[in-house]
C-alpha cells in the first residue's frame, strides 16, 4: 500500500501538486484552511481560486515564456491548465478565465478522485513528525503561525514577508557604448573580478529630469490591508527617496564615486548600476531601484536613463505583501528544504511570481514527491524547459550573494526567456510575423524547450507504472 503525501494549501499549486500526485497514484491529504481561516485576498472557499487578475498572461508558447510554460504544463497532464482552457474567455492572444468556472472545475475534479482526501482546516504550525512527505504550498498570504514555524527551520531572515523588487533587464538589451563594466573603486570581490557592475552615466540635466519623473510618476497605492507595509531603510522605494530631497539619490544607490567612464572625459553626476542577477548572466538588476511605480511608467522613465533606451525588462520593480523562502539557499534541486527534507515547498513561497508559475512548481513539486514515494529516481526537468529553467532559478540559478561580497537578496521571478541557457547558435531568420531577430531567437528557444520537455516526460512517464 502506498502511503499518503500530505499537501497543505489548495491554492494554484497545492491543487495542481495534489493533481500530480493523485495521477502517479499516491494518496494525498490536501489541508486547506478555507473557509475555516480566511485569507485577506481571497473570497470563497472554492480551491485554486484566483485572487485577482483572471488571466492567465501571453498564451503564445513561441513568443513569449509563459505561452511556453502553458504548453510544457499541458503536455505534462496539469490541471490548472486544463482547467483554464475549459473556462476561456475570448481575451485576444492571451489565456483568460471565467474565475468562478475554473475554481469550481478545479475543485470538483480533485473531490471526485478517488485517492485525495480534501481537510478544510488550518495547519497552524510544523507538520506532525508521522507525515514523511509534506509539500507546504501555502501562497503569498501563508497564515502567521505556520510561517512562523517555517521561520524557525530556516531562520529570521531566509523567509521575507514583503518583496521588494527592483527591475531586471535583459544583458543584451544594454547599450555597451554608453555604458561599462566596473566595480566601484576598482574593489576586487571573492570572485576576483573588478567589473561586476554596469554603469550607466546621468549628466545633470538628465538627473534632474529623472528625479522630476520619479516624483511626478504614476504610482501603484497599497491595499486597506498592506497598507502596514513597511518601508525598511534598506529598501526605500526610488521615489520615496527622491521626495525625501531631490540629491537623495545622488548620494545614495545612483552616487557616483569610485568610477569613470571610459567613453567620456566628464565625471558623470550619478550612475545607475546594475549587477549581475542570474548564473548565466542574462539578466541584470537594477541596484537599490525598488519602486512603487506603476508597471508603465517603470518602462518610460527607465528608459530615459543613459544606455538603457532600449532596455527589454524581464520583471518591472514591485513592493507587496508576499511570504517567500530564500529559495536558493534553503532548497535542494528537488524542493525540499535541507534543514527538513520532509518538507518540499512549492507555490509562491518558493520565490517565483505569479499564477502560472506558482501551479508549474506546484505539478514539479507533485512529480517529484511521488516519484519518492514511489521508490523511482527523481529527474528535474532540462534548464532549457520553461519548466526547468524555473526550477532551476529558484534553486540555484539566482545568484544568492555578489560577487563583489555585497549581499543580495532573491526577489520573486515571473518565468522569462533571460532564464534560459542561450543557443548553441544564432536562429536562422524566418519569414513571417516572426522574422525580427528577437522573435526567432524566442521561437528557436521554445522549439527547443518543447522537444526537449517530450523527451523528459517520456523518460518520467512510467513512473506510475513501477
Ligand atoms: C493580493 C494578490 C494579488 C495577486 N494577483 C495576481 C494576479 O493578478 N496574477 C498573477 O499571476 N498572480 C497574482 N498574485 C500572485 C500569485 O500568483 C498568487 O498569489 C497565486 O495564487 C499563488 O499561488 P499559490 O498556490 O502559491 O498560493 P495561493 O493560491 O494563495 O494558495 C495558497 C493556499 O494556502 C492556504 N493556506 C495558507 N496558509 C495555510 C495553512 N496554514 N493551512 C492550510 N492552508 C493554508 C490559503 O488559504 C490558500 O488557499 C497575487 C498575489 C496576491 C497576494
Amino acid at each position: 500500500m502506498v502511503i499518503e503525501v500530505h499537501v497543505i494549501g489548495g491554492g494554484l499549486a497545492g491543487s495542481e501538486a495534489a493533481w500530480q500526485l493523485a495521477t502517479a497514484g499516491v494518496p494525498v491529504v490536501l489541508h486547506e484552511m478555507r473557509p475555516v481561516r480566511k485569507t485577506e485576498a481571497h473570497q470563497t472557499d472554492a480551491l485554486a481560486e484566483l485572487v485577482c487578475s483572471n488571466s492567465f498572461r501571453s498564451d503564445d508558447w513561441a513568443g513569449n515564456a509563459v505561452g511556453l510554460l502553458h504548453e510544457e504544463m499541458r503536455r505534462a497532464g496539469s490541471l490548472i491548465l486544463a482547467a483554464a482552457d475549459r473556462h476561456k474567455l475570448p481575451a485576444g492572444g492571451a489565456l483568460a478565465v471565467d474565475r468562478e468556472g475554473f475554481a469550481n472545475e478545479v475543485t470538483q475534479s480533485l473531490e471526485a478522485s478517488p485517492l485525495i482526501t480534501i481537510i478544510r482546516e488550518e495547519i497552524e504550525g510544523l507538520p506532525p513528525a508521522a507525515w514523511d512527505s509534506v509539500i507546504v504550498a501555502t501562497g503569498p498570504l501563508t497564515s502567521p503561525s505556520l510561517a512562523r514555524a517555517v521561520q524557525s527551520l530556516t531562520g529570521e531572515t531566509e523567509l521575507a514577508f514583503f518583496d521588494a523588487i527592483a527591475p531586471i533587464v535583459h544583458r543584451d538589451s544594454i547599450d555597451m557604448s554608453v555604458c561599462w563594466l566596473q566595480s566601484r573603486y576598482d574593489k576586487e570581490g571573492p570572485g576576483g573580478g573588478t567589473a561586476d557592475y554596469i554603469n550607466c552615466p546621468l549628466d545633470k540635466a538628465q538627473y534632474d529630469a529623472f528625479i522630476d519623473a520619479l516624483i511626478t510618476g504614476d504610482k501603484t497605492v497599497f491595499k486597506d490591508w498592506e497598507s502596514s507595509t513597511p518601508y525598511f531603510e534598506g529598501c526605500l522605494p526610488i521615489e520615496v527617496m527622491a521626495e525625501r530631497g531631490r540629491e537623495t539619490l545622488a548620494h545614495g544607490p545612483m552616487k557616483p564615486v569610485g568610477l569613470t567612464n571610459p567613453h567620456r572625459p566628464e565625471r558623470p553626476y550619478a550612475v545607475v548600476q546594475l549587477r549581475q542577477d542570474n548564473a548565466l548572466g542574462t539578466l541584470w538588476n537594477m541596484v537599490g531601484f525598488q519602486t512603487k511605480l506603476k508597471h508603465a511608467e517603470q518602462v518610460r522613465i527607465f528608459r530615459t536613463i543613459p544606455g538603457l533606451e532600449q532596455a527589454e525588462f524581464a520583471r518591472l520593480g514591485g513592493l507587496h505583501r508576499n511570504t517567500f523562502l530564500n529559495s536558493p539557499v534553503l532548497l535542494d534541486g528537488t524542493l525540499r528544504l535541507k534543514a527538513d527534507p520532509r518538507l518540499r515547498f512549492a507555490g509562491q513561497i518558493t520565490g517565483v511570481e505569479g499564477y502560472v508559475e506558482s501551479a508549474g512548481i506546484g505539478l514539479l513539486a507533485g512529480r517529484f514527491a511521488a516519484a519518492e514515494r514511489l521508490g523511482s529516481a527523481i529527474t528535474p526537468p532540462p534548464l532549457t524547459t520553461a519548466l526547468g529553467a524555473m526550477l532551476n532559478h529558484i534553486t540555484g540559478g539566482h545568484l544568492s550573494s555578489g560577487g563583489d561580497g555585497a549581499s543580495r537578496s532573491f526577489q520573486p521571478m515571473n518565468v522569462n526567456f533571460g532564464l534560459f541557457p542561450p543557443l548553441a547558435a544564432p536562429p536562422p531568420r524566418v519569414k513571417s510575423e516572426r522574422g525580427s531577430k528577437t522573435l526567432a531567437r524566442k521561437h528557436a528557444l521554445a522549439t527547443r524547450a518543447l522537444a526537449d520537455l517530450e523527451r523528459w516526460l517520456a523518460g518520467t512517464a512510467s513512473i506510475a507504472a513501477e
